[in-house]
């Protein structure tokens, strides 16, 4: 929690044992600073909302680094809106290479984090675990990068045709597939291991991208404000004056709702955060009684909205740290209660800021994505994914009659083609390129669960 500039936040928030990082001072934006934003194109808009937390940037070069992260690799208008019906729209955040929307944070984070590494002559070789999602967004965020390599170990054979295809395939000679093997666990503990041993972790300028790195919630409070002005565009002035927009939020490890949590501090005119879980609702249970308390792997259920498949909310830690009055020393003593006792009550802290945070929860299960996917089809023609039928579940339930919800859309359908199937009995469209991607031949590097195995080929490989 030491106050530190962004730049050096971008480069930290790599180590695992890094703390979370907060703002020092949640910037406020004027509803007039807003409303001189409305005419900007994506990427414009997110130097503007980026550039009040990364204040240690020359704006040029803030703008180069948007330009090139929201650039071809995007397909359409970057964060198109889709009306369901009078009540939901679709706000598609989803659009990105790899058709989920980790890649609106980690493009970002694939232009930022090099040219910090550029101005300080460093260089960074990530190294990471993947069972399907997260791999493949840092992969095409950092390919081609000169100063940066990624080596990302997966589990052989148990990840989908989609998935293998999407990651495999990548022809850049600084990304590095390793098939290990063996099951995700056997991954994640070499990982471990590799990032315990510090010699060999300085000595290869190891680190990893992970979800808590502040870069990335940085770059998606940018859609959140793109979101507000786009679904204000049609009103008059007293009516974009008023508006307060609810958005519903697809939730796991609680970043992307965090975002939102900050575009509304920082002055974005938020009704609610409507935060939707599936079965695994350790989040939508903190909402609603005011007690966290993590699970253990054995008590996570793999659903069919798997990148919401959370025991515990690593992100969560930020939004307790605001509710205990930005206090560094109570928020310590509250995570050691946590850890000994399993659980924390923060009930009282929920209440006193209700008025102020204004995130409702609500819980989805699977029959009720393939309800929302049926409905949202019938409804509208489009088809959505699993875990934005989460989100439609919950704003459908916790709407009120005023109020219009702008449901985040996290992933294509054609990535979770077997519940869509189920649900309308025919699969979403797969365009030319995706097609074209299935067709590609894929090179991995095939490896036994041994981490002096995976040593020597990083000593080897690494950038230097
Ligand atoms: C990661 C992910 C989520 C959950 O987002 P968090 O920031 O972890 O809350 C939801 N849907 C999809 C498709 C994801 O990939």
């Amino acid at each position: 929690m030491e106050p530190a500039n962004f730049s050096d936040i971008l480069l930290e928030g790599l180590a695992p044992d890094g703390g979370l990082v907060v703002p020092k001072e949640v910037p406020h934006v004027e509803l007039s600073e807003i409303e001189s934003w409305r005419g900007l194109a994506y990427p414009q808009l997110a130097v503007k909302v980026i550039g009040k937390l990364w204040t240690d940037i020359d704006i040029a070069d803030l703008e180069g680094i948007c330009e090139r992260a929201y650039g071809a690799q995007f397909s359409n208008d970057i964060v198109p809106l889709r009306k369901i019906d009078e009540q939901i729209t679709l706000v598609g955040l989803s659009e990105g290479p790899t058709l989920a929307f980790k890649d609106m944070a980690m493009q970002f984070l694939g232009e930022a984090i090099p040219y910090v590494l550029t101005k300080r002559g460093q260089t960074l070789n990530i190294l990471g675990a993947t069972s399907g999602d997260t791999g493949s967004a840092a992969e095409y965020a950092f390919r081609s990068q000169p100063n940066v390599a990624v080596f990302m170990l997966s589990p052989q054979g148990r990840m989908s045709e989609f998935q293998r295809a999407q990651m495999y395939s990548l022809p850049d000679e600084n990304i590095h597939n390793i098939a290990v093997e063996g099951v995700f666990d056997d991954c994640q503990n070499m990982v471990k291991e590799l990032n315990g041993d510090l010699e060999f972790k300085a000595a290869n300028t190891l680190g990893t991208v992970n979800s808590i790195n502040l870069g990335r919630v940085a770059a998606q409070v940018a859609y959140y404000f793109w979101a507000w002005l786009r679904a204000t565009d049609a009103l008059d002035e007293a009516g974009r004056a008023e508006f307060e927009a609810t958005f519903s939020v697809p939730s796991g490890n609680f970043g992307n709702i965090f975002s939102g949590h900050l575009a509304g501090q920082m002055g974005l005119p938020v009704r609610r955060l409507l935060l939707a879980t599936n079965e695994n609702n350790v989040l939508e249970e903190f909402f609603r009684t005011g007690v966290y308390r993590p699970r253990n792997r054995e008590n996570t259920l793999a659903t069919s909205s798997p990148s919401m498949d959370i025991s515990k909310a690593s992100n969560l830690e930020r939004f307790v740290y605001h509710l205990l009055g930005s206090d560094a020393h109570r928020l310590r003593e509250a995570w050691e209660k946590l850890d000994a006792t399993g659980s924390l009550d923060l009930s009282a802290e929920l209440e006193r800021f209700a008025s102020e945070f204004r995130i409702v929860s609500g819980k989805s299960t699977h029959n009720d994505r393939l309800a929302a996917i049926t409905w949202v089809h019938e409804t509208s023609g489009e088809i959505i994914d699993p875990h934005t039928a989460d989100g439609v579940t919950v704003a459908r339930e916790l709407a009120e009659p005023v109020e219009n919800v702008l449901v985040l859309e996290t992933a294509k359908p054609q990535k979770f083609a077997d519940t869509v199937i189920e649900a309308l009995g025919f699969e979403a469209p797969v365009g030319e390129e995706l097609a074209d991607l299935l067709g590609r031949p894929q090179r991995t590097v095939d490896m036994a669960d041994d981490s002096q195995v995976l040593r020597d080929y990083i000593t080897e490989h690494a950038v230097r």
